[in-house]
């Protein structure tokens, strides 16, 4: 399997349900012959797509954990058709701290696409991904969220297509994920700033994918985990692998392309004076940075440099210089 040094207690190839982990080889000084355990379900049942939810890509992005593995609890393989990967810790070590890095070796998973065989365990579970697990795959979900410092709401990423029948796949993804807000991105995939990104390496493989912002702040929210859950039922059932499945009505999702993140110029704390799904203007204050280490300074402005609206903004109350506070974003015709 690709030389890959991470081996599967669980099979991919035989029907049934099979949970169980993937072994990452780790040698410590507590632990000569150890191993890190990724937990994984493999549910299978005849012929029919593959499709791999994936969470905890970032180890403190919660919703996305908590619905893949409330799916592993309840779902059996006579629900299923084809075969259904459910990972709900990719980054095993990072979800097991809580943080967004990996606590062995401060990797960012994220960031580590294509990964290397050789490497550190983060780059090991990134080559592992993109070399052995979605070349199996049709359909990929990768689930994220703000994390520690941000917050979204719950916000379906889509790439843009490059042929038709990648268009056709991507929409059946995008439709039935059903989240109220949609990052369309006008370019990348195998290039550029999602190349070392869980997408771009699914685009790498040829693999229809999606991925997902949901909440943040280092909490659960929880209408962001109910349309999570409820989305990625859908999905199972679009695609084909959960057939008995009755989606509900469509409420339908506001697509929109990201003109940028706005950033603390200034350290302290930041008071927003604006929230997530406002329109803003170009010039108009966000939020006010106060230093209370040097109370009778005047608060410093920030301002916004794009006219949209505010998809995610900071959760955190300190900021340093380089901290981004909001993303904003603009309506898009899909
Ligand atoms: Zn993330």
């Amino acid at each position: 399997m690709a030389n890959s040094l991470i081996s599967s207690e669980v099979p991919f190839d035989t029907d049934g349900k099979h949970t169980g982990f993937l072994r990452l080889p780790h040698s410590t000084h507590q632990s000569a012959y150890g191993w890190i355990p990724i937990p994984i379900c493999v549910l299978k049942n005849g012929e029919g797509p593959t499709i791999l939810i994936s969470a905890g890509n970032h180890g403190d992005e919660y919703e996305g954990q908590i619905a893949v593995t409330h799916l592993i609890r309840t779902l059996t393989a006579n629900d299923i058709r084809g075969r259904v990967i459910l990972m709900p810790t990719v980054n095993a070590p990072a979800a097991g701290a809580g943080t967004r890095t990996s606590p062995i070796d401060g990797g960012n998973l994220n960031r580590g696409f294509p990964g290397d065989a050789a490497g550190t365990p983060t780059q090991m579970i990134a080559h592992y991904l993109e070399s052995v697990l979605l070349p199996m795959c049709d359909y990929a979900v990768d689930l994220h969220s703000g994390g520690t410092s941000l917050v979204y709401p719950a916000t379906t990423l889509r790439g843009p297509a490059h042929s038709p029948q990648e268009e056709t796949g991507l929409s059946l993804l995008y439709d039935a994920f059903d989240l109220p807000y949609a990052w369309v991105f006008t370019g990348g995939g195998g290039t550029g700033s999602t190349a070392r990104t869980a997408m771009g390496a699914a685009n790498r493989n040829g693999v229809i994918n999606v991925m997902a912002e949901l909440g943040g702040g280092g909490t659960v929210d929880r209408d962001v985990l109910a349309l999570t859950a409820r989305g990625l039922r859908r999905i199972l059932h679009a695609v084909g692998c959960l057939p008995d499945y009755t989606p509900d009505a469509k409420r339908g999702t506001r697509a929109l392309h990201v003109q940028g993140s706005v950033y603390a110029y200034d350290t302290g704390l930041f008071e927003p004076t604006r929230d997530i799904g406002d329109d803003v203007q170009q010039g108009d204050i966000l939020g006010l940075i106060h230093d209370p280490a040097t109370p009778w300074r005047n608060a410093i402005e920030v301002t916004s440099p794009y006219t949209g609206i505010i998809l995610a903004k900071r959760h955190l109350g300190q900021v340093r210089r380089g901290d981004a506070i909001a993303q904003i974003a603009q309506d898009a015709d899909r």
